[in-house]
């Protein structure tokens, strides 16, 4: 994945009544030195991130990914990030994309050790080609996530829920995944319950409904399958949120991972389990996630 843009963000207060923040923006070598050594997300993985799918310089639901970004500051004691600041830096990063699918990725990190400010920037790159992935499926594997269900709930500084820069774990378990024969993982929580994907959102179809695990139990609210509800319920199907038991996948008509780069890759095998793949619908739903979406 080629970074090909990258651009330093001075960030405004979100009370800033300014309407134009060219002069906070400072576009930088991608390829040459950018933050300090004393830098706290490098240190520490203290920040948080939004990984932005973009297509032919289109940037999809950009308005979601900055509430999430809001959401996850908050769960972690950052500044509010000022919303039409990054709004304008996300406008710069698309319009130096190329035609076909790249990555926006929107970074707010602590600072640096007893810096004034937090540091932020944005990047963007080639996405990788995710066709294999969309057309052929993906072997996943349930992994246990060490916690419960209520951990979120119990244990808020584990910050559950907020996107941050601390993705070792996930990185693992993707790993770990692979060791295991698969291509993903399926996070389940020690108290039987489905939670997500280390780096994206599942869906499961069980007869005509399609269920995705509540948000709340400490996972991520997915733009992607937000996206993927409004396309299934405006198609006439059934979507909804609920609690999913981990002996109840045994029984999934079929299951999806959605991410906003991957976009929604079948699941072919759950656990060493074939699983059914609706090949029409999977291309229907990509071919909806590819289109421009606000
Ligand atoms: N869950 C986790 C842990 C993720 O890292 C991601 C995306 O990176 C998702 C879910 C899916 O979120 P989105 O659809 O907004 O990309």
């Amino acid at each position: 994945m080629a970074t090909r843009f990258a651009l330093m963000i001075a960030p405004a207060a979100a009370d800033d009544t300014r309407t134009d923040f060219a002069e906070t923006f400072a576009r930088v070598d991608p390829s040459a030195p950018a933050l300090s050594v004393r830098e706290l997300s490098t240190q520490r993985g203290d920040g948080i991130f939004e990984s932005i799918g973009v297509v032919n310089g289109h940037a999809q639901e950009v308005d979601a990914h900055l509430e999430r970004l809001a959401h996850s500051a908050r769960l972690c004691d950052l500044p509010a990030p000022h919303l039409a600041q990054w709004r304008q830096a996300i406008a710069l990063a698309s319009a130096d994309c190329e035609p076909g699918e790249s990555v926006i990725k929107l970074i707010l990190s602590r600072g640096i050790e007893h810096g004034p400010t937090p540091t932020a920037w944005v990047t963007a790159a080639t996405a990788p080609d995710n066709s294999a992935a969309r057309e052929r499926g993906v072997r996943v594997v349930t992994l246990d996530r060490g916690i419960d269900s209520r951990a979120a709930e119990r244990a808020p500084w584990l910050l559950l829920g907020a996107k941050t820069l601390s993705y070792a774990g996930n990185m693992a378990a993707i790993r770990e995944a692979k060791r295991r024969g698969a291509d993903d993982a399926l996070f389940v929580s020690t108290d039987g319950v489905v939670l997500e994907a280390p780096t994206a959102s599942v869906l499961l179809r069980f007869g005509d409904a399609f269920v995705t695990p509540a948000p709340g139990a400490g996972i991520l609210h997915g733009t992607t399958q937000v996206s993927a509800f409004s396309w299934l319920e405006s198609e006439g199907r059934e979507a909804v949120y609920r609690t999913v038991r981990t002996d109840e996948l045994a029984r999934a008509d079929a299951a999806w991972l959605l991410s906003s780069v991957r976009l929604a890759a079948p699941v072919i095998e759950l656990d060493g389990a074939p699983l059914a793949h609706d090949a029409e619908l999977t291309a229907s739903l990509n071919a909806y996630l590819l289109s421009p979406r606000d």
